[in-house]
């Protein structure tokens, strides 16, 4: 019988919710105690019953739906430093875990297997300055940690699909809807940004699903007077085609081929001064996180949940940590270092302007 922990950390995702539920309940029906550990790291480090709370089946009901996450988030500095870790790691002996699930972005994923590969330092640190029993130093030996990736990004390597990217997706999908209605009765244009840090999957998807005009991603750069003239030139051209509206989509990440940051304002005084358009912008902001989650991630949530509860009573101390991915349909196990190492990688040839790799990195991820 394990002791496993379930967290939230980094930004908050539709469908965490649903992933929490279904590690809760697989949990308890393996027969294992299931715990919450409540606002991410921070969370951790602090401890205590306030933080740390047995979960039972009835405490998780009703939040399949749910966006947000009920457990909490935080950004936590104490955790990336070695202290914080110790005492971390401290509450999980005293609170009986043994094993731990993260839903989270690279760096909540990051900070989980460092945790794990620390272990043995940690309690032994623990032990040698009598903090801990050597009961617990010999029952406690080794962690078990399993990733599960909730971000609304979908800006993770190794898996097709992050928890909340859908439902993010259609937030912003139905908000453009509303855009487009009132643009097309004034004739207008609308320049609006959209979340997705330094991937372009939000925009891009955003930008079919909605038959935008033109869209901005970070990973096809292009010089100012490239993209301005290829914008007026595609924008112009569905106008003359009689197209009352104009969308153009703006990925908060977009950049120009000199890494420069592509503001709305930028594109939008190029639409004003160029084609005479009356021109507002849209910030979505955080409305691309909030509301209910959508089918897709709640399947997602739970088919991952319990595929995570399963790897963590699988694994061994030679096992590396596992990442719970969605690949061509399917619910994988993948190695969370090499996911992680993979999905650095892609920002670090942006970095490089060797936006052919980056592009090239993002789509070995559907290959292997
Ligand atoms: P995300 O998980 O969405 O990428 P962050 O990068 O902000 O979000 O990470 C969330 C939290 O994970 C951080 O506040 C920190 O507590 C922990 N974390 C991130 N990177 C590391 C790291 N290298 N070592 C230890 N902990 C980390």
């Amino acid at each position: 019988r394990r002791n496993i922990a379930v967290m939230t950390s980094g930004g908050d995702a539709p469908g965490m919710n649903a992933n929490v539920r279904a590690i809760i309940r697989a949990a308890i029906y393996k027969g294992c105690h299931a715990f919450a550990i409540y606002e991410g790291y921070s969370g951790l480090v602090k401890g205590g019953p306030e933080y740390i709370r047995e979960m039972k089946w009835h405490n998780v009901r009703g939040w399949l739906s749910e966006g947000g996450t009920n457990i909490g988030t935080a950004r936590c500095m104490e955790f990336k430093e070695r202290w914080g870790r110790v005492a971390a790691c401290k509450n999980m002996i005293n609170a009986g875990i043994d094993a731990l699930i993260v839903c989270g972005g690279d760096g909540s994923l990051t900070g989980a297997d460092l945790f794990r590969s620390e272990w043995p330092s940690l309690i032994k640190e623990l032990h040698e300055k009598n903090e801990i029993t050597q009961d617990q130093y010999d029952n406690y030996k080794h962690l078990n940690i399993c990733g599960t990736v909730g971000s609304i990004d979908n800006d993770m390597s190794s898996t097709d699909a992050t928890i909340g990217a859908y439902s993010s997706l259609a937030r912003i999908c139905e908000a453009v809807d509303y855009i487009g209605a009132t643009a097309k009765s004034h004739q207008r244009a609308f320049v609006v940004e959209v979340m997705g840090r330094h991937c372009g999957w939000l925009a891009l998807m955003a930008g079919i699903s909605t038959a935008a005009d033109y869209i901005f991603i970070p990973e096809r750069p292009s010089s100012r007077k490239e993209w301005a003239d290829h914008m007026c030139e595609v924008v112009g051209k569905h106008r003359a085609r009689g197209k009352r509206n104009t969308i153009v989509i703006v990925a908060e990440g977009a950049i120009d081929i000199n890494l420069n940051p592509i503001s709305c304002e930028d594109v939008k005084d190029v639409l004003v001064n160029r084609l005479g358009l009356d021109t507002r912008i849209t910030t979505l902001g955080h409305v691309q996180r909030g509301g209910s989650a959508v089918a897709y991630d709640r399947n997602l949530a739970t088919l991952q949940g319990v595929a995570a509860v399963e790897a963590v009573l699988d694994g061994t101390p030679d096992t590396p940590s596992p990442m719970i991915a969605i690949a061509e349909n399917k619910i994988v196990r993948r190695p969370l270092v090499e996911a992680v190492k993979l999905t650095k990688s892609v920002a670090q040839a942006i970095s490089e302007k060797d936006f052919d790799k980056a592009i090239s990195l993002r789509d070995s991820e559907f290959t292997e």
